[in-house]
Formats: C-alpha cells, sequence, structure tokens
C-alpha cells in the first residue's frame, strides 16, 4: 500500500510554512505544480514551479474564482492509476498524475471574525480548493491531501520513513481530516448566511467547528475529548489566552464557561462582579465596590465549596484581588484582562490556571446552543433573555423597597445561570444561599436555606445570612410550599415568573406572610 510521490499541486490561501515545504519537496524530487500567488511565492524563493494554468491551458480568470477547475487537474486527483480505463483516459488526454495536494481554503472563518460585510464574504468562499480536497481525499487510495499546515511536518516525516514514498493508513487519515475541514468550511458558510437572513424565516442548521485542543479525558478519565472553536470569535473560554497553569481539562472549560458566561451579566462599567463556580452551579456571586470586594462577598456565601472552584471576574483582575484569590485554592481564574502586579502575584501559584480575553462574552448576543440526545440533537437558540425595571409587576399588598428592587433583579440574573429548579438568596448584591438541580423546587428552596444557615454558624453569626433577603425563583412556584420556605428561611422579597394555575393561591401566601413579590412574565429553565 505504499505508493509514491512524485508529482504535487500546491495552492494556499495561508503561504504559512508554504517556501519550506516547497523546497523540502524539491529536494525529494517531487515536480511542483502551484496557482497564481502560491506559484509567485515558491518562485520567488528559487523554487522550479509549473503554473496550473500552464498544465489546464487556461489563465486563472474571473478574480480567480476559476482557476484549478478543468480536468487536467481534477483527472489528475482522481484517477484510479490501478484501472485500465483511467490509465487509458490520462494516455488520451495526456493528463498527468497527481499524488499530493496541497491546499488550504480562502480564510472564510477570519474574514467571518472580523466581521467583513456580505460581498467580501461571498468573494472569501472558495470553490476550487473544496473541490480539489474532495477529489484528492475520495482518492486516498493514491492520493494525499494536506489541508492544515500543521501537518507539513508529519507529510516530511512519512516520506522519510518510506523513501519517498506514503502508507495508506496515512492517506487515509488525510483524508479523513480532509473531510472534517470542508465540512466544517460549509457549515461556517451556512451558519453565516443564517445569520445574514431574518430571524423570523426556518433555518436549517449546519454543525461546525475548528479543533483547538485535544483534551486528556472529558468528564470522567475513560472518555476520550476534545474543544473546537466555533469560528465566531466570540470572547470567552474558547478564545481566552491561558497565561500560566497546567493544561485545562474538560471540567474546567466547562465550569469556566459559566462562570465567565454568568459574571457577564454584570456591566463592569457598573460595578465589579465575581462569580465562583462547581460543577458549573455558582457556589458565591457578588457584585462590589472593588473587584476584591466583590470575591470577599461571593467568597463568603458558601467557603467550602469555593475551595477548588472556578473564579471569573467583569473586570481585569487587580493585585488587591490577586493576593485574596490565591489564599486558597482555586483551579482556575478567568478575566477581561490582569494588572502585571496581579500577574505576578498569580506566577508564585504555578498550577493556578489564569485565563484572559479580550472582553467580556456579550450576554445578549443570540447564539445556537446544541444538546445531544440518543439518536439525535435539540438545537435551540442560547438563552439571551432578561428583564429590567420596567418589566417587574409587583402583585403583593406590600411593594418592595428600592435595595430590595436591586437585590431580586441581581438574584433573577443569577438564578438564569443555576441548573433548574433553581433557588436563589440575594442580601446586598451578594448571594447568601443557592439551591440547584433538585427535583422540586420545595427541595431547592431547603438547600440554599441550609446553606446559608450553615455558612452564618461558620462565621459566628447569631441569624441566617437569608434573614430579611431577596429570594429568585427560575421558575413559578407550582405551590406555595417552597415560597413558603423561602420565607421560613428569612426572604422578605420573592423574584418570580409567574404564570401558575395556583398563582392566586401563591400570592395569598405571600400576602399572609408579610412578603413583597413581583412577577417577571418570563422563565429561566437551564438543564
Ligand atoms: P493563490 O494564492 O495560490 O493564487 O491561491 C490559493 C487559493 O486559491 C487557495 O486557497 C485555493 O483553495 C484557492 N483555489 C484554488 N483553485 C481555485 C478555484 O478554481 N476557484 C477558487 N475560487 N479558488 C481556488
Amino acid at each position: 500500500d505504499l505508493h509514491p510521490v512524485r508529482r504535487a499541486l500546491l495552492s494556499v490561501s495561508d503561504k504559512t510554512g508554504l517556501i519550506e515545504l516547497g523546497k523540502a519537496l524539491s529536494a525529494r524530487g517531487v515536480e511542483l505544480l502551484s496557482t497564481g500567488g502560491s506559484a509567485k511565492a515558491l518562485r520567488d524563493a528559487g523554487l522550479t514551479v509549473k503554473d496550473v494554468s500552464e498544465v489546464t491551458g487556461f489563465p486563472e480568470m474571473m478574480d480567480g474564482r476559476v482557476k484549478t477547475l478543468h480536468p487536467m487537474v481534477h483527472g489528475g486527483l482522481l484517477a484510479l492509476r490501478d484501472n485500465d480505463t483511467h490509465v487509458a483516459a490520462m494516455n488520451e488526454h495526456g493528463i498527468g498524475a497527481i499524488d499530493l495536494l496541497v491546499v488550504n481554503l480562502y480564510p472564510f472563518e477570519a474574514a467571518l471574525a472580523r466581521g467583513a460585510g456580505y460581498d467580501e464574504m461571498i468573494e472569501n468562499i472558495d470553490i476550487g480548493g473544496p473541490a480539489m480536497i474532495r477529489a484528492a481525499s475520495k482518492n486516498h487510495l493514491f492520493v494525499n491531501v494536506v489541508t492544515d499546515v500543521q501537518d507539513y511536518e508529519g507529510l516530511l516525516a512519512e516520506l522519510d520513513r518510506n523513501d519517498g514514498q506514503t502508507s495508506y493508513a496515512f492517506r487515509q487519515r488525510l483524508s479523513q481530516t480532509a473531510y472534517a475541514r470542508t465540512a466544517a468550511y460549509d457549515a461556517a458558510v451556512s451558519n453565516w448566511m443564517a445569520s445574514a437572513i431574518d430571524e423570523k424565516t426556518p433555518r436549517r442548521r449546519a454543525f461546525a467547528g475548528e479543533l483547538k485542543q485535544t483534551l486528556r479525558y472529558g468528564e470522567n478519565s475513560h472518555q476520550e475529548a476534545a474543544f473546537y472553536t466555533d469560528g465566531s470569535n466570540r470572547p470567552g473560554v474558547a478564545t481566552a489566552v491561558q497565561l500560566q497553569g497546567k493544561e485545562l481539562s474538560y471540567n474546567n472549560i466547562n465550569d469556566t464557561d459559566a462562570a465567565y458566561e454568568l459574571v457577564a451579566e454584570f456591566d463592569p462599567a457598573d460595578s465589579a462582579a465575581v462569580a465562583i463556580i462547581k460543577h458549573a452551579n455558582p457556589c458565591g456571586v457578588a457584585k462590589g465596590a472593588t473587584l476584591a470586594e466583590a470575591y470577599q462577598k461571593a467568597f463568603d456565601c458558601d467557603r467550602t465549596s469555593a475551595f477548588g472552584g472556578i473564579v471569573a471576574l467583569n473586570q481585569p483582575l487587580d493585585a488587591d484581588t490577586a493576593a485574596k484569590i490565591v489564599e486558597i485554592f482555586t483551579e482556575v481564574v478567568i478575566a477581561p484582562g490582569a494588572s502585571e502586579e496581579a500577574k505576578e502575584i498569580f506566577a508564585a501559584k504555578k498550577n493556578l490556571r489564569l485565563l484572559l480575553s479580550d472582553g467580556l462574552p456579550d450576554p445578549r448576543k443570540a447564539i445556537t446552543a446544541y444538546k445531544q440526545v440518543a439518536g439525535g440533537m435539540l438545537v435551540q437558540d442560547k438563552d439571551v433573555g432578561y428583564v429590567d425595571m420596567g418589566d417587574l409587576k409587583v402583585v403583593t399588598e406590600t411593594a418592595p423597597s428600592e435595595a430590595q428592587m436591586q437585590d431580586m433583579l441581581f438574584a433573577w440574573k443569577v438564578a438564569k445561570h443555576v441548573k433548574s429548579n433553581a433557588i436563589v438568596y440575594v442580601k446586598d448584591s451578594a448571594t447568601v444561599g443557592v439551591g440547584a438541580g433538585q427535583m422540586s423546587r420545595l427541595d431547592s428552596a431547603n438547600v440554599a436555606a441550609a446553606k446559608a444557615g450553615r455558612m452564618a454558624a461558620e462565621l459566628g453569626l447569631e441569624e441566617s445570612l437569608a434573614k430579611g433577603c431577596a429570594v429568585a425563583s427560575d421558575a413559578f412556584f407550582p405551590f406555595a410550599d417552597g415560597l413558603l420556605e423561602a420565607a421560613a428561611a428569612g426572604g422578605a422579597c420573592v423574584i418570580q415568573p409567574g404564570g401558575s394555575m395556583r398563582d392566586d393561591e401563591v400570592i395569598k401566601a405571600a400576602n399572609d406572610a408579610g412578603l413583597a413579590m413581583v412577577f417577571t412574565g418570563m422563565r429561566h429553565f437551564r438543564h
């Protein structure tokens, strides 16, 4: 299954490593064919190259839209070398075999990331490149196809191992990678177009992604895993730069994402905010006059759980906050920047991972979210819903105070990021109890209350931290029991969607307990 590489076609937009590859191939006696820009680069470096236009007998035309789309090229890529009629056709038409195709495509994703206009995006859709890649990939019985600059080195190593030949297994691997590339490319084009079409129109979704890194394992050590970027360049865990610490694990990435998406709900121009996450749920979220104060308040919500947590900041990490964070073991810190002093403080903690991103994730940006189910995939818009003061409807005899309104809105934003059923207690812009992921709302209220009580005891306080708190519920209370549990824990005001069949009962219970309650009219399930 070894086949020699005698003739190569090089046509690349990203010219990184092209000259080195051209030289290495030439030195191994491989004849080089190439398209306009690539040929020029190779020739300028002193290499002997044949233009594809010479091979096809046609000039490159229509602004490069038509360069390689010709039987002299596609015949050379697709012909079965061991098939008599194929070989006869090659001889009859003077088609030379092409054993190696090196292509990287017009940078469509890069154009997307820089926000290019419609016409420029269209011109960045590569046609001849994917056509050649698919032809060469299909014929991997004989042909090598390289679509990634990262694979140049491996190709040369394979040639050296086999005296100028490659093995079938090698070619098959390249082919599989190549189809992943063209599939992701077309998905990026389709999804970009979906974003350009009126939102009301039903749109079919394609699934795009570029491998960012393979991970040591998934959620558990027996699960294989990898991390892909979606080409959007959206600020967040996928595009952040890691400054220090061990490689991120699957769970680290998942939790860091949850932490950053949550803290980004709080406008950094308004105030500093910190979220501490464990197992994708917040164990403390707070706003503060300073970042250090916000961190302390978030930490004080549940010090036990915060150990080994993931910390996200909505402002650049400063020295004061860095000094506080390093007092306990933390897995990851993510922030939109860091001061030099803060970086120095972290540098002493070799295992602490620090991720810095260019800005915060935009919590209002509509994107598509996927979830796998047996035999299929669920696709929905990400939950970018939000309410502000004007959307709230007071339903009780007692109206909340301005301070309570602020705490309720804070609790509501946090509840959106807590697994359902979510009950969140907040006082003075800090969570004091979080009940997550229980199968009944009553249980979640209980869990939040228990945490608030335990933390108060740990801090040596007489009363539960939840005394006088604002209570948020991610969905309506189906019965009064969950509400009454929250009131018993110390809740003074409640924010919830409303809309239950028994709203009247729940409102009456709130009035009897002397609570203030507002309805948002919007639910934030999260599963
Ligand atoms: P060059 O810089 O060598 O002039 O162009 C290289 C780029 O052209 C590569 O990204 C390759 O995928 C693309 N390409 C090669 N043939 C064709 C073609 O026939 N049509 C289009 N639209 N692009 C092509």
